[in-house]
C-alpha cells in the first residue's frame, strides 16, 4: 500500500530563528493525519529541525545530496553527513537543481544510487517545462526523465522511492495543472513503471503532484486516485497554508 505523503520544500527561506518558530507553529498546529508530513530546511538549519522535531510526526528531510561518499567537494554534502544527523530522506531532482545547477539524468542517476546504497529515501522530482507541454511533448520528457534515473534500479531499490511529478511550468508561478493533467500524468508514470518493472511497484509507489499547491486547490488535485500527495514550495512557508493542505489530503 502506498502513503499519503504532504512535503514541504522550504528552498532558501527561513534564517535560523524562522526556522525555529515556522517549526513550533507547525508542531502545535499539526493535525491528525494518517498522511506523512515532512518538511525541508535548508542545510544549516536541518540539524535543528532534526532536534526540534523529535517528539513530533513531522519529518525533517534533505533538499539534496552529493553522489560521492566524501572528499573534496567545497559546499556539499555527502549521504553519511545527513544520517549522522538523524536524517532520513532526501529530495533529488527539484526542476531548480536541474536549470541552476547543471544537475543531469545522469548525475542524478549517480545520487539515486548512493542514495539507495546508504539506506536513504529519497522524493524524485522530474517534470516537463511549458514549451514541452506546449509541443505535446511533455509524456515523452517525463518518461526519459525517470527512465534516465530511476530504470537501472534493482526492484528492491523501489520501495525507497517517492516520485514527484512538478511540472516546471507550474512552479512558483502561480500556475496549476488541472487536477486532470496531473492525474493523466500520474497514470501515464505508473503505467510506464508497470512497462519496465511490474504492477506491483508502479501501484506501490506514491506519486506526488508539486506545482502551485495551495489551500484552494489542494483537495481536488488530491481527489484524484493516482495522485498520492504533494511536494509544496510557496505555501509551505505559511503554517496556516500548509496545514490546510495537510488538511485537505
Ligand atoms: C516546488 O518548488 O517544489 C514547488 C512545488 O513550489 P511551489 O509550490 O511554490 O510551486
Amino acid at each position: 500500500m502506498r502513503s499519503k505523503i504532504v512535503a514541504g520544500n522550504w528552498k532558501m527561506n527561513k534564517n535560523l530563528a524562522e526556522t525555529e518558530a515556522l517549526l513550533t507553529e507547525l508542531a502545535a498546529k499539526l493535525p491528525d493525519t494518517t498522511a506523512e508530513v515532512m518538511v525541508a530546511p535548508t542545510f544549516v538549519n536541518l540539524a535543528t529541525a532534526v532536534n526540534s522535531l523529535e517528539s513530533s510526526t513531522i519529518n525533517a528531510i534533505a533538499q539534496n545530496m552529493h553522489f560521492a561518499e566524501s572528499g573534496a567537494y567545497t559546499g556539499e554534502i555527502s549521504a553519511d553527513m545527513l544520517q549522522s544527523i538523524g536524517v532520513d530522506t532526501v529530495i533529488l531532482g527539484h526542476s531548480e537543481r536541474r536549470a541552476y545547477f547543471g544537475e543531469t539524468d545522469e548525475i542524478l542517476e549517480k545520487k539515486v544510487k548512493t542514495a539507495i546504497t546508504k539506506n536513504l529515501r529519497i522524493v524524485f522530482c522530474f517534470g516537463e517545462e511549458l514549451a514541452d507541454r506546449k509541443s505535446g511533448n511533455h509524456f515523452k520528457v517525463v518518461e526519459s526523465q525517470i527512465k534516465n534515473a530511476l530504470f537501472s534500479l534493482d526492484k528492491s531499490a523501489w520501495g525507497s522511492i517517492v516520485l514527484a511529478y512538478e511540472p516546471v511550468w507550474a512552479i512558483g508561478t502561480g500556475e496549476t495543472a488541472s487536477a486532470e493533467q496531473a492525474q493523466e500524468m500520474h497514470a501515464f508514470i505508473r503505467k510506464t513503471i508497470t512497462e519496465a518493472y511490474n504492477a506491483e511497484i508502479a501501484n506501490n509507489v506514491s506519486i506526488l503532484y508539486g506545482g502551485s499547491v495551495k489551500p484552494a486547490n489542494a483537495k481536488e488535485i488530491f481527489s484524484k486516485p493516482d495522485v498520492d500527495g504533494g511536494l509544496i514550495g510557496g505555501a509551505a512557508l505559511v503554517a496556516d497554508d500548509f496545514v490546510a493542505i495537510i488538511k485537505a489530503i
